[in-house]
C-alpha cells in the first residue's frame, strides 16, 4: 500500500484560499464506486483484470476531498505533496505492447490537435512538448513538419518513445532549456497533474519565443462542477455517463481549470489567448469494451463535442495563447 502525505493547498490559479467544498470523501467514494460498476458493465466478461484496473486505478489515488475556488478552478484540498508526484509518475514502467498499443490509440487525437496547434501557429517550426509520454503527439506533429522535442519524467516511456526515433529528454519543465526559444510550447494533459501549473507556464513563456504559441489541454472544471451537481438528483444516470465517459468521475487530477481560469494563468504568465476549444475525451472503447457500450461512448461523446460547438462548455478545454512581444 502506498501512504500518501499530505498539504493543505490554495488555489493553484489565483492564490485564494476562499473555495467551497464539491465533493467531500463520502462523494468521492461513491463516485469511486460508480466508476468501478460503469466500467464492470461495459468490458466483455472475459477482460483480463489488469485491463479493468487500467481504467479505474488511475496513476493519482482518488482525492480526499474536491473544492472550487470563486476564480472557477477546482483542486483537491488537501493535496499530496508534489514530491510523492514525481515518484508517482516517474516510477510507472508498462510493457511495451502496452505503450505501443496506446501510441497507436492516440494517434488520430493528436493528429486533430496538431492540425489546429498549426492553424493556430500559421505554419509548422520548432517546438517543445511538455508530459510528451509515449510520443503520439511528436509522430503526428512532425507529420505536418514540425520539429518538436519531448519532455518527460518517465526515464522507462522516454526510452520506448526513443526506439521510435522521437526526441525526448528525462526531466520536468524547470530543466528544460532549448536555445533559441521555441516556435510553441504544447501541454496536453499534463497541466491537470503537474504541482505548481503557474510555475509551469511561467517557465513555457521563458522557452516560447515572442509571439510564439502555448498550446494547453486540461479537463474543464466548469464541465465537472457543472454535471456532478447532478449525482444525487434525478438525471444522477445522465451525469454519471457524462462524467464517466469524460474521465472526470472521481476527480483523478490535482486541478482543472475553466477557460476563464486558465485565461488568466495565461494572461499573468505573458500569453495573450487567441484560441478556445471545448472536446470530449479522447476515443477509449478497446477490443475488450462490449459492443452496445462502444456505441454509447461514440454517442455521448459525440454529442458533448457538438454542444461545444453550440457554445456549452465541453469536457475538456484546450487553450491556444501567443507570447506577447
Ligand atoms: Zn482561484
Amino acid at each position: 500500500m502506498r501512504r500518501e502525505s499530505y498539504e493543505i493547498s490554495t488555489c493553484p490559479v489565483c492564490g485564494s484560499r476562499d473555495a467551497r467544498e464539491i465533493a467531500s470523501q463520502d462523494d468521492v467514494r461513491e463516485e469511486v464506486e460508480a466508476l468501478w460498476a460503469f466500467h464492470t458493465r461495459r468490458l466483455r466478461p472475459d477482460t483480463p483484470p489488469a485491463r479493468l484496473t487500467d481504467r479505474v486505478a488511475f496513476s493519482q489515488a482518488p482525492p480526499l476531498r474536491v473544492v472550487r475556488c470563486t476564480c472557477g478552478t477546482v483542486y483537491r484540498n488537501p493535496r499530496e505533496r508534489a514530491h510523492e508526484l514525481l515518484e508517482l509518475y516517474g516510477g510507472d514502467a508498462p510493457e511495451p505492447a502496452v505503450l505501443e498499443g496506446l501510441l497507436a490509440a492516440q494517434r488520430p487525437a493528436y493528429d486533430a490537435q496538431a492540425e489546429r496547434l498549426t492553424i493556430v501557429a500559421g505554419k509548422p517550426g520548432t517546438g517543445l512538448e511538455v508530459g510528451s509520454y509515449v510520443g503520439g503527439f511528436l509522430a503526428a506533429a512532425a507529420d505536418r513538419g514540425w520539429r518538436f522535442a519531448g519532455l518527460d519524467v518517465n526515464p522507462h516511456v522516454n526510452a520506448f518513445a526513443r526506439t521510435h526515433g522521437f526526441r525526448v529528454a528525462d526531466g520536468d519543465l524547470a530543466a528544460a532549456d532549448p536555445e533559441p526559444p521555441v516556435d510553441a510550447v504544447a501541454i496536453w494533459n499534463c497541466l491537470d497533474q503537474l504541482p505548481e501549473p503557474r510555475a509551469a507556464l511561467t517557465q513555457a513563456s521563458r522557452l516560447v519565443r515572442p509571439g510564439g504559441t502555448l498550446a494547453v489541454r486540461v479537463p474543464n472544471a466548469a464541465f465537472y462542477a457543472g454535471v456532478r451537481e447532478h449525482l444525487a438528483g434525478p438525471l444522477a444516470a445522465v451525469a454519471r455517463l457524462l462524467l464517466a465517459h469524460n474521465n472526470l468521475l472521481s476527480f483523478p487530477y490535482r486541478q482543472a481549470f475553466t477557460a476563464a481560469s486558465l485565461g488568466r494563468l495565461f494572461d499573468e504568465t505573458g500569453f495573450e489567448v487567441v484560441e478556445r476549444y471545448d472536446d470530449a475525451l479522447v476515443p477509449t472503447a478497446d477490443e475488450w469494451t462490449r459492443h452496445w457500450a462502444a456505441v454509447e461512448e461514440a454517442i455521448v461523446k459525440q454529442a458533448v463535442r457538438v454542444a461545444g460547438r453550440l457554445g456549452r462548455e465541453g469536457a475538456w478545454l484546450e487553450l491556444y495563447g501567443k507570447r506577447r512581444r
